[in-house]
C-alpha cells in the first residue's frame, strides 16, 4: 500500500517528541571523526535534539550523547545543526568529472547529485561514469539516461514517431544504460526532439528503465497553460510502465495559471492514492532557467542547424513562428518577453545578464515587442542561448514546498566561478530554502526543510544508507549554523557561495572544513538500486 509520508511523518513526530537522544547503538571507544554537541536534525522530520555523533570508516558509528571517545578529528559543533548531506536529485551536472570538486554543491551542503535530467544525458552512460570513478570526485554521482539524447542518437531531430526498428534501438540503449548504472530514464518533453515523442514511445522506454529497477523523472510537457494535462501525463507513464515517477522542477510558469498549484497537488496526491508512487521536486526560486528555442514553436526547431537557419532567415516563415510565439505568450499571460534574461549567449557574451528588452533597447531604440521579437530572432540565429525566466509566483512556490512529497534540487550545472551569469539556484538553493523558507518566513519548519532535502529524495530514487543519521548510515554529513546559514548569490550577481556552512563530510571524508575546501575526493558512483561500486 502507497501511504503519503507526509502523514507517517506526522505519526513519527507525535511518537518521537521531546529532546532525548536516541538510545546507543555499540560503544565505541576510539573514531575517525567526533561531532559534538549539534543538534541532529537527522533527516526523518522528527524533532530535532541535541547529540554527538561519532564516524568511523565511513559509517555513523554512533549518535546519542556519548561521554569518553577518543577521535582523531573532534569538532565543536554547539550551536550549528548537524543533518544528512544534501541529495539534489535534479541537476545538470552531467560534466562534473571536469570539475571534480563541484564546490557550488558541496558549499550549500550537496553531497550527492543525479545528472542526466531533462532528457539529457550520455548515450553511453557505462563510459560516463567509469570517467567520474577514473578522475574522482568530491561528491556521489549518479545519472539518469535521457530520453533527448536517446532519440536524437537514432532518430536525429524528426518530427515523428520512431518505426518499430528505432523504438526497438532506443529501447536497447537504455536498458544497456540501465545494466551499467544508471538509476532512471527522463525525459525533457518541451525540448528538441523530445517533444516529438508521443505518450507510448515514453511508456515503452520507461518501461525497459523500470523493469530493471529504475525511476521515471520528467521535465514534463508543458508547465503552465497545460500543466494539468502535462501531470496527467507523468502519471500514465508512471501507471503503464510501472514506474516510480518523479516530476522535475514542479512549478507553474504562466501567469494565465497562477494558483494551479493546488490542483496539481491534488492530482498527485489522488494518483498517489490510487497507488502511483509520484513525487516532485522544486528549487526554490521564482524564476526558471532554460533555452532560448523554448519559446519557439517546436515545428520551427526540426531538422539541423541549416534548415533551421532557413526558417528564421526566411521573412514568411518567420512571420508564422512571430505569430505563435506572439499567441503563446497571450495565452501564458505576458504582455511581452520582458521577463527573459540572457544569462549564456556563447556569441556575445557581453549580453549575458540582459534582458531581451533592453537589448531591444539598445540595438533598435525601442523595448516594444516587434524588436524584442527580432532580438530573439537574431539570437537564435547566432546561435541560441541560455536563459532566465522570470514566470512564477511566490504563492505557488510556497505551496509547493509546503507540499509534504515535493523534495528540493537544484536544477543546476557544476558551476566556475565567474562564468557567465547562471541561475543563482546553482550556488544557492538549499542555503536560500534554510535562509528564507525556514528561518526568515517560517514557510517549512527545519526538520521539514532538511527531510526534503536529504531522506526522502533518498527514498524515492533508492540510495541506500543515505538521507539519515542513523548507526550505520554511510556519513554523508552537514554542519551548518541555522542563524547565519544564507545564499548570498542573486540573479544580477550570482557568483557567490552560500555561506554559514562550515562543514560537509562525504562518505565520512571532509571536503568542506572550517568553511574552505580540503580538495578531497571522496565522491562515489551511485548505481542503480544504491549500490555503491567504486572503492
Ligand atoms: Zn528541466
Amino acid at each position: 500500500m502507497l501511504l503519503a509520508l507526509g502523514a507517517a511523518l506526522q505519526l513519527t513526530r507525535v511518537v518521537v517528541r521531546g529532546s532525548e537522544a536516541p538510545a546507543q547503538v555499540k560503544k565505541v571507544s576510539s573514531v575517525d571523526v567526533l561531532i559534538r554537541g549539534g543538534l541532529v536534525v537527522d533527516g526523518s522530520g522528527q524533532t530535532p535534539f541535541t547529540a554527538d555523533v561519532a564516524i568511523d570508516d565511513g559509517r555513523i558509528a554512533q549518535v546519542g550523547r556519548l561521554g569518553e571517545v577518543a577521535a582523531e578529528t573532534i569538532i565543536d559543533a554547539r550551536g550549528l545543526v548537524v543533518a544528512p548531506g544534501f541529495i539534489d536529485v535534479h541537476t545538470h551536472a552531467d560534466r562534473v568529472a571536469r570539475t571534480p570538486d563541484a564546490q557550488n554543491f558541496t558549499r550549500m551542503g550537496v553531497t550527492t547529485i543525479v545528472a542526466g535530467n531533462c532528457g539529457s544525458s550520455a548515450v553511453d552512460v557505462g563510459e560516463a561514469l567509469r570517467e567520474i570513478e577514473r578522475t574522482r570526485v568530491g561528491l556521489n554521482v549518479a545519472t539518469l539516461v535521457g530520453h533527448n539524447s536517446v532519440r536524437a542518437a537514432v532518430m536525429g531531430r524528426a518530427r515523428r514517431a520512431p518505426s518499430d526498428g528505432e523504438l526497438q534501438r532506443m529501447r536497447a540503449i537504455v536498458a544497456q544504460a540501465m545494466r551499467d548504472g544508471a538509476v532512471g530514464f527522463s525525459t525533457g518533453l518541451e525540448y528538441v526532439p523530445g517533444t516529438y515523442a508521443e505518450t507510448p514511445e515514453i511508456v515503452s522506454l520507461a518501461a525497459e528503465a523500470c523493469s530493471s529497477g529504475g525511476l521515471y523523472a520528467t521535465h514534463m510537457r508543458n508547465e503552465g497553460t497545460e500543466v494539468e494535462r502535462a501531470v496527467a501525463e507523468a502519471i500514465e507513464v508512471g501507471r503503464k510502465a510501472s514506474c516510480r515517477v518523479e516530476i522535475s522542477h514542479l512549478k507553474i510558469d504562466s501567469p494565465s495559471r497562477w494558483g494551479r498549484s493546488t490542483q496539481v497537488l491534488q492530482a498527485i496526491r489522488d494518483a498517489q492514492r490510487d497507488g502511483v508512487d509520484v513525487r516532485a521536486d522544486q528549487y526554490a526560486y521564482g524564476a526558471s532557467s532554460s533555452s532560448l528555442g523554448i519559446r519557439f514553436p517546436s515545428w520551427s526547431l526540426e531538422g539541423g542547424p541549416k534548415t533551421i537557419e532557413g526558417r528564421l532567415a526566411d521573412e514568411e516563415t518567420w512571420g508564422r513562428i512571430e505569430r505563435e510565439i506572439r499567441a503563446t505568450l497571450t495565452e501564458r499571460g505576458f504582455e511581452d518577453l520582458s521577463f527573459a534574461i540572457v544569462a549564456s549567449h556563447k556569441a556575445d557574451p557581453s549580453l549575458n545578464g540582459r534582458s531581451i528588452a533592453e537589448i531591444a533597447e539598445q540595438r533598435h531604440g525601442s523595448q516594444g515587442l516587434d524588436h524584442q521579437l527580432e532580438v530573439a530572432r537574431a539570437l537564435m540565429r547566432a546561435g541560441g542561448a541560455q536563459m532566465v525566466y522570470h514566470v512564477m509566483s511566490e504563492e505557488d512556490v510556497r505551496r509547493i514546498m509546503r507540499d509534504p512529497s515535493v523534495a528540493v534540487a537544484s536544477d543546476a550545472s557544476v558551476l566556475e566561478l565567474g562564468d557567465g551569469v547562471p541561475h543563482p539556484r546553482g550556488y544557492g538553493n538549499t542555503a536560500r530554502v534554510l535562509a528564507r523558507y525556514v528561518r526568515e518566513t517560517g514557510t517549512l519548519p527545519l526538520e521539514e526543510a532538511v527531510r526534503k532535502m536529504s531522506s526522502l529524495p533518498a527514498s524515492h530514487f533508492g540510495f541506500r544508507d543515505r538521507g539519515l543519521i542513523e548507526a550505520g548510515a554511510l556519513a554523508d554529513l552537514v554542519l551548518f549554523d541555522p542563524e547565519r546559514v544564507d545564499a548570498p548569490s542573486t540573479f544580477e550577481e550570482p557568483h557567490a557561495y552560500a555561506t554559514g556552512i562550515p562543514h560537509v563530510l562525504v562518505n565520512g571524508v571532509f571536503v568542506i572544513r572550517d568553511g574552505e575546501p580540503t580538495g578531497e575526493k571522496p565522491g562515489r558512483v551511485l548505481k542503480g538500486g544504491g549500490e555503491t561500486v567504486t572503492r
